[in-house]
C-alpha cells in the first residue's frame, strides 16, 4: 500500500550508517514512526527533507510484512528561516513539542493538533521576541485540546460571570470558582486567578500562537496562570517539567 502524506517533522534518528528513522505528524494519521532507508545518503529522494521541524509531503509505504512504514520520497514544503539560529526561541518550540508528544492526542483532534503545531512553529519562527508565557500558552491550550482545562468564563458554582475581581480554580475538580462560592468549598488544591490570569486562560483557548508571543502581562498574572496550568497538567495528566524534559509526576 502506498499513500502521500503532508507531515510535520517532530525527530530524526540516524541508526545504521545511512538509515534513519522519522517521527511524524500527520493531521490525518496523527504521530507515527516511518523508516527512511538510506534517506541520510540519497540527496536525490529526500533533498533537504529530513530534519525535525520541517514541513515535508511524503510518498509512504505500508509493508504487508510486519506492516512498518517506509518513506519512498519526499519533498520540502516549507521549513522554519530563523528558528534553528535563535537559542531561546528554539528552546520554546522544543519544549511545546516534548510536552505534545507526551500527552498523545485522540484521532478526533489530530487535524487540530496538527494545526495548532504548524502555526507554534511559524509564529516563533517569525516572532522577535515572543513572550516568556508562550510555552505555558500553548500547554493550557493542549490541556483544552484533552478536555481538561476548566471553563473559565463563569463560576462552576452559582454561574456568575468571572472577570476583574479573579476566581480560584479546584485543581482536582478540574473546575473555576468565583471568590464567594470558593469560601463555602471544601479543601483541596487550589490556585487563585486574578482577573488577568483568567484572561490569559480565556487567550490560550479562545486565541492562537500569533496572540501568545504578544502578550506582555504583569510578571504577577504570569506566576498565578503558569502555577495554576502546572496543577492542572500534573494533576489531569500526570505530567511534571523536570531537567529539560515532561515526566510521569
Ligand atoms: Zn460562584
Amino acid at each position: 500500500m502506498e499513500y502521500s502524506d503532508q507531515v510535520l517533522i517532530l525527530a530524526v534518528k540516524r541508526f545504521r550508517e545511512i538509515d534513519a528513522w522519522v517521527r511524524l505528524l500527520s493531521p490525518t494519521r496523527g504521530v507515527y514512526t516511518a523508516f527512511a532507508f538510506g534517506g541520510l545518503k540519497s540527496r536525490r529522494r529526500f533533498l533537504g527533507c529530513l530534519d525535525p521541524l520541517n514541513h515535508v509531503q511524503f510518498k509512504v509505504r505500508r509493508s504487508g510484512y510486519r506492516g512498518y512504514h517506509c518513506l519512498a520520497e519526499g519533498r520540502l514544503l516549507d521549513a522554519p528561516r530563523q528558528l534553528r539560529n535563535h537559542p531561546q526561541r528554539l528552546g520554546m518550540a522544543v519544549n511545546c513539542l516534548k510536552f505534545f508528544e507526551a500527552a498523545p492526542v485522540a484521532p478526533g483532534s489530530f487535524a487540530e493538533a496538527y494545526g495548532l503545531m504548524r502555526a507554534m512553529l511559524a509564529t516563533l519562527d517569525a516572532a522577535e521576541e515572543p513572550s516568556p508565557l508562550f510555552p505555558l500558552l500553548f500547554r493550557a491550550r493542549m490541556t483544552f485540546l484533552h478536555g481538561m482545562l476548566p471553563a473559565c468564563g463563569h463560576c462552576a458554582v452559582c454561574g456568575q460571570p468571572l472577570g476583574q475581581t479573579g476566581a480560584v480554580c479546584h485543581v482536582e475538580e478540574g473546575r473555576v470558582a468565583c471568590p464567594d462560592c470558593r469560601a463555602a468549598a471544601s479543601g483541596g488544591v487550589h490556585a487563585r486567578l486574578g482577573g488577568e490570569a483568567l484572561a490569559l486562560l480565556a487567550s490560550a483557548v479562545e486565541q492562537g500562537p500569533e496572540q501568545w508571543a504578544a502578550c506582555r502581562p504583569h510578571p504577577a498574572a504570569g506566576r498565578e496562570f503558569s502555577r495554576a496550568v502546572d496543577l492542572l497538567v500534573r494533576y489531569h495528566m500526570g505530567l511534571a517539567w523536570e531537567q529539560g524534559g515532561f515526566v510521569r509526576a
